[in-house]
C-alpha cells in the first residue's frame, strides 16, 4: 500500500478529509445545503453557510463544529455574490471550496408558464451559479487551487412541468464543464452533481400518490437523503479528488430520466 493511498484511507476513516479548508455553501439554511454544510464541517472544514434566509443560515452555522459563519446572500444578485465572497476571503485569508447549492423551482406546464416563473428560476438556479463561480474563481485562480461543486439535477435531461428548471440545470452542466476547462490550469476542479428525488422541503409538497409513483421508479427503492448528496460533495471537495474535473455525477439511487 503506497503512503499516499494509506494517508487518504486514514483521512476517509477519521473524518478529517477537509481539515484546514474554508468552504462556502449556498442555500445552506435547510435541505441538501444544510446536509452538505454539516458533512463538510464533520470532515473538518470551516463552513460559511450562505442563504437568502439569514436566520436559517445563522442557526445552521452556529450548530456546526467547528463553528461556521452564517451570512445572508441572495445568489441572484451579482453584487451580493461579489461582496460576500470578498468578505469571506478577507476574513479567513482563503476560500478552498465553493458549493453552489441554492435553487428554487416554479413548476408549470410550458404553455402556462409565466415570464416571472421562467425568470425567477433562471436567476437563482443558473445566474446565481455563474455569479458565485465567477467571484470564487478569481480567488482560486490566484491561489492555484480550489474545488467548485455545482448542484444540478436529474431534471437537466428534461422533465414535464419543468421547462425553466431543466433549462437552468442543463445550463449548470454546461457552465460547470466550461469552468472545469478554463480553471484546470490553475488546479481548480469543477464538477456537477445531479441529485434524483431527495427528501427535502422542495419535494415534500408533492402529493403522496405522485411521490409513491416516483419512488417506485428508483432502482434502490427509496428517496435520497441530503446526506447521500453530501457524501459525494465531500469527496469532490477533498484533496483525494484532485484528478476529477468536468464530471457530471448522478446521485439518484440509480434513477435517470
Ligand atoms: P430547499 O429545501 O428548498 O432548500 C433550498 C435553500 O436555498 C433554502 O434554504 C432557500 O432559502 C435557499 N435559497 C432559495 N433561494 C435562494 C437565493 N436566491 N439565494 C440563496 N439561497 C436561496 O431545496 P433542496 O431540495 O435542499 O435543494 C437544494 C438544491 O438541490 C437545489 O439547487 C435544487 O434544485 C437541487 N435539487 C434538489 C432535488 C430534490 O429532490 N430535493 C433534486 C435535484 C436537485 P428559503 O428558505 O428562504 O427558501
Amino acid at each position: 500500500m503506497t503512503l499516499a493511498f494509506r494517508s487518504g484511507l486514514v483521512a476517509l476513516l477519521s473524518g478529517d478529509l477537509l481539515t484546514g479548508k474554508v468552504a462556502m455553501v449556498t442555500g445552506a439554511g435547510r435541505g441538501i445545503g444544510e446536509g452538505i454544510a454539516r458533512k463538510l464541517a464533520q470532515e473538518g472544514a470551516i463552513v460559511v453557510c450562505a442563504d437568502v434566509n439569514q436566520t436559517d443560515a445563522s442557526n445552521v452555522a452556529s450548530s456546526l463544529s467547528p463553528t461556521g459563519l452564517g451570512v445572508r446572500l441572495d445568489v441572484s444578485t451579482a453584487s451580493e455574490c461579489d461582496a460576500v465572497v470578498t468578505s469571506v476571503h478577507e476574513r479567513y485569508g482563503r476560500l478552498d471550496i465553493l458549493v453552489n447549492n441554492a435553487g428554487i423551482n416554479r413548476d408549470a406546464m410550458l404553455h402556462k408558464m409565466t415570464d416571472d416563473q421562467w425568470h425567477q428560476v433562471i436567476a437563482v438556479d443558473l445566474s446565481g451559479v455563474f455569479f458565485m463561480t465567477r467571484a470564487a474563481s478569481r480567488i482560486m485562480r490566484a491561489a492555484g487551487s480550489g474545488r467548485i461543486v455545482n448542484i444540478s439535477s436529474a431534471s437537466w435531461m428534461g422533465n414535464i412541468g419543468q421547462a425553466n428548471y431543466s433549462a437552468a440545470k442543463a445550463g449548470v452542466v454546461g457552465l460547470s464543464r466550461t469552468a472545469s476547462k478554463e480553471l484546470a490550469r490553475s488546479q481548480v476542479t469543477v464538477n456537477a452533481i445531479c441529485p434524483g428525488f431527495i427528501d427535502t422541503v422542495m419535494t415534500r409538497g408533492i402529493p403522496d400518490a405522485i411521490r409513491e409513483q416516483q419512488v417506485a421508479k428508483i432502482p434502490l427503492g427509496r428517496m435520497g437523503q441530503p446526506s447521500d448528496v453530501a457524501a459525494v460533495v465531500a469527496f469532490l471537495a477533498s484533496d483525494e479528488a484532485g484528478y476529477v474535473t468536468g464530471e457530471v455525477i448522478n446521485v439518484g439511487g440509480g434513477y435517470v430520466l
